[in-house]
């Protein structure tokens, strides 16, 4: 029979597990303090790289991203049908570019591992690059390419998941302000700052860089905390084909005609300011990679809150023995990409599946030596 879910929290994490149980049979109640979109999934970037984000190890997290990167094609049609609307998803593959030979070992490692884990990866020398990729700077010497990596325009991809959400039966009320969890053990009852009442039989909780908030209430520790990335945008007539990263930095290149670049990660509260510096930064890296930007100037800048957590893995799973309270947060850098998979280990809970992947890891009780369970 189906659940009576509510989810706390409407950006990508939060709007994906809601359509995926929705989809599988349950009720859900989705509610968001402001607007569903208007956090950090509103201003990620919308790439699909693990392979570029995740250079050291192939750990679970690795497997965890690269099963969502698999997902992807499905998933985002999905969500175009059941939304009735568009946005860009493309799979243009992506260079990890080079300065210098002695990152040249490096990348050559991190191609090994990846190859295999059954990652298409290989390192195109300068002259490819520069046959494919002509307006990259020729000081880059050569660069790791893998044709599998895309990207969404993250913005348009939010609004259609919601939309798909409200299409499918989901039941979203935004600007609440302010929710409280007054019962969780048993039942689920939520309070919104107007008095209103929610009831549910399970909990889920996508609340991004603000989970800390609710440490008191389940007695536990969240360590999720806020990690603002500044990011901007040119106009750009000349076409950049892949993703391009370095260790600096990112360009990706969009339908609209702008150069996405990002991003900082400042330790700066819940401050979503764009400052002078953190842009300039940006701006002199992006020029050292395409040395056309020497002319523009940026026409958009902006930031968001990246749910960053202490060991840099998300929270995904069951807060045992509460089998009803499922965490789905902490996704830092790769929410977008997590999205599917996330939105998948959840349903998969709440209809008591076994686990499609290793998710010890992500237990959202690791941080807790003591609870007051
Ligand atoms: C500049 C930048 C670039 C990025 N680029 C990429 C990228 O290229 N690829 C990628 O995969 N990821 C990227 N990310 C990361 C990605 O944006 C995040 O991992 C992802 O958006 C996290 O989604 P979320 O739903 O957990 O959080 P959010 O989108 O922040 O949503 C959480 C929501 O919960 C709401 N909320 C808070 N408290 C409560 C409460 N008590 N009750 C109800 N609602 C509440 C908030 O208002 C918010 O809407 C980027 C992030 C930034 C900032």
């Amino acid at each position: 029979m189906g659940k009576h879910v509510i989810i706390l929290g409407g950006g990508v994490i939060g709007l994906s597990a809601a359509l995926e149980c929705q989809q599988r049979g349950h009720k859900v109640t989705l509610l968001e303090i402001t607007a569903c979109g208007g956090q950090a999934s509103g201003a990620a970037a919308g790439m699909l790289a693990p392979y570029s984000e995740i250079a050291e190890d192939p750990d679970d997290f690795f497997r965890l991203s690269q099963q969502s990167l698999k997902l992807y094609p499905k998933w985002q049609q999905i969500v175009k049908e059941l939304s009735g609307s568009e946005f860009e998803y493309r799979n243009t593959g992506s260079l990890y570019a080079i300065f210098h030979d002695a990152e040249r070992l490096p990348l050559e490692t991190r191609m090994k591992w990846q190859q295999n884990f059954g990652v298409k990866a290989s390192i195109l020398e300068r002259d490819e690059l520069e046959r494919i990729e002509p307006n990259l700077s020729s000081n880059i010497s050569a660069a790791l390419y893998c044709p599998e990596e895309s990207h969404v325009y993250a913005p348009d991809y939010v609004k259609a998941l919601k939309q798909a959400c409200i299409n499918s039966g989901v039941v979203i009320h935004e600007h609440l302000e302010h929710v409280n969890i007054l019962e969780w053990q048993q039942n689920v009852v939520l309070q919104s700052k107007n008095g209103q009442r929610f009831y549910g039989d399970t909990l889920v909780i996508s609340n991004g860089a603000w989970s800390t908030e609710l440490e008191d209430t389940f007695g536990i520790s969240i360590p999720v905390f806020p990690i603002r990335g500044q990011i901007c945008a040119y106009k750009m007539t000349e076409p950049i084909h892949h993703l391009v990263f370095t260790s600096q930095g990112y360009l990706v290149s969009k339908e609209n005609g702008s150069l996405v670049c990002g991003a900082s990660e400042d330790i700066a509260g819940f401050d979503t300011s764009v400052t002078e510096k953190g842009i300039a930064r940006l701006e002199r890296w992006n020029k050292k990679v395409i040395p056309k930007l020497h002319e523009r100037e940026p026409f958009h800048r902006w930031a968001g809150l990246r749910p960053a957590t202490q060991d840099g893995f998300p929270l995904i799973g069951k807060l045992m023995p509460f089998e009803h309270i499922i965490f789905a947060t902490g996704h830092y850098r790769n929410g977008i990409l997590l999205s599917p998979v996330t939105a998948n280990i959840v349903a998969d809970q709440l209809d008591g599946l076994s686990d499609r992947l290793p998710l010890d890891n992500f237990n959202p009780l690791r941080f807790s030596i003591t609870n007051t369970f």
